[in-house]
Order: C-alpha cells, then structure tokens, then sequence
C-alpha cells in the first residue's frame, strides 16, 4: 500500500486545486518557511479523519478553509482527496486503488466519500483503522515532536515506541491486572 495522490482545494494556503504525486519509497516536500509544507501533512492528517483543530495548528475546525489574502477572497469550503493504491489489499475493501475525500463548508457542514460514495467518519477510520494509517495512529510526526523525541529520558523514548507498536495498550492492561 502505498500513498499515490493528495489533491488539496481551498485547504489552508492551498487556495487553487494543487494536486501531489508520491511514488513509493521516500517523498521529500522542501520549500521556504511559510510556503505550506507542514499545511500539506496536516492535509494528510485531516482527510484520514483528524477531528482535533489544535493538531491541524489551528484554533477551530473552520480555519482549515482558505482565508483569503490581500489579493484573493476568502472560500467557502475546504476539500482534500487522498487516493491510496491498494494493490497489495492493505485495506479491507475491493478496489485496487481507493479515494477518500474530506470537504468542510464555512456553515459548518461536511461530506466525507469513499471513491466517490458518500460515506460517513466512522466508514474512513475503519477503513483506515487496521493498515497502519488514520488518526488514531501516530504516524505523522509534527515539527517540535522530533525535538521531543531527542530529548526524551530512556523511558519516555521507550514509552513512544511501544505507542507506535501498538504495545502499550497491553502494557497498562497488564499494569493495571498486576495491581489488582
Ligand atoms: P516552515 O518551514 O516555517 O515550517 P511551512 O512550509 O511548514 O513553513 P506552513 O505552516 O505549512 O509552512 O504554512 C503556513 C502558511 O499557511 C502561512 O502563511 C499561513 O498564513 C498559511 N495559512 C494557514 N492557514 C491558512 C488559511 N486557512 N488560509 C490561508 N492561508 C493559511
Ligand atoms: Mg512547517
């Protein structure tokens, strides 16, 4: 499984539609600070299901819709499409290659689709909940959190692993059985 394109419109800086291609293995995103990069990770992070403003660096769920600048209005929703290949079937549905898609109105309104099916939420995060990916997942390291990880004590290193291991749900229900 791999990422194959993320399409952003009206996401953040991201006022026209900007299509990303990735092929397999590494993806670098270089550019001038302020330029969107980070803006293209929280893209990834909202259109697999992100529902907290403050881990998209924003103050609510609404500031993720272009906001306009000197020379260019605001808009009226954010979309973002992000289309995964699924040859291998990583993901437990019939399709070679599979898109999701995520809008947002200023009213407050969203649609979420699967291929173009109209789908809820909970549909993408069990789609997305047994690959590896998805917002429960912290496979998205955020700029400060590399910092964190560096400075960390060797348990609080320990700690970060066994979450992205998916261990430490065991290790505090053993935890918690041993003290009973
Ligand atoms: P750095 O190298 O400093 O980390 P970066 O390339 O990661 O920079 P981002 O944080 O992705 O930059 O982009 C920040 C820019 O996105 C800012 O100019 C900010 O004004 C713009 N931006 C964020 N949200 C919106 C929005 N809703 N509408 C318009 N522009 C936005
Ligand atoms: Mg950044």
């Amino acid at each position: 499984m791999h990422l194959k394109t993320l399409t952003l419109r009206g996401f953040k800086s991201f006022a026209s539609a900007t299509t990303l291609n990735f092929e397999p293995g590494v993806t670098c995103v270089v550019g001038p600070n302020g330029s969107g990069k980070s803006n293209v990770v929280d893209a990834l992070a909202w259109v697999m299901g992100e529902q907290g403003a403050k881990s998209l660096r924003g103050g609510k769920m609404e500031d993720v819709i272009f906001a306009g600048t000197s020379g260019r209005p605001p808009l009226g929703r954010a979309e973002v499409a992000l289309t995964i290949d699924n040859t291998d079937g990583a993901l437990p549905i019939e399709y070679t290659e599979v898109t999701i898609s995520r809008t947002l109105f200023r009213n407050g309104g969203s649609e979420y689709a699967i291929n173009g099916q109209g789908c809820r939420l909970l549909d993408i995060q069990d789609l997305l909940s047994d690959s590896g990916l998805g917002r429960e997942m912290h496979v998205i390291v955020g700029q400060g959190q590399l910092d964190a990880v560096l400075r960390a004590t060797p348990e609080e290193r320990r700690g970060f692993i066994e979450e992205a291991a998916g261990v430490l749900k065991h290790r505090k229900r053993k935890e918690k059985a041993l003290r009973k």
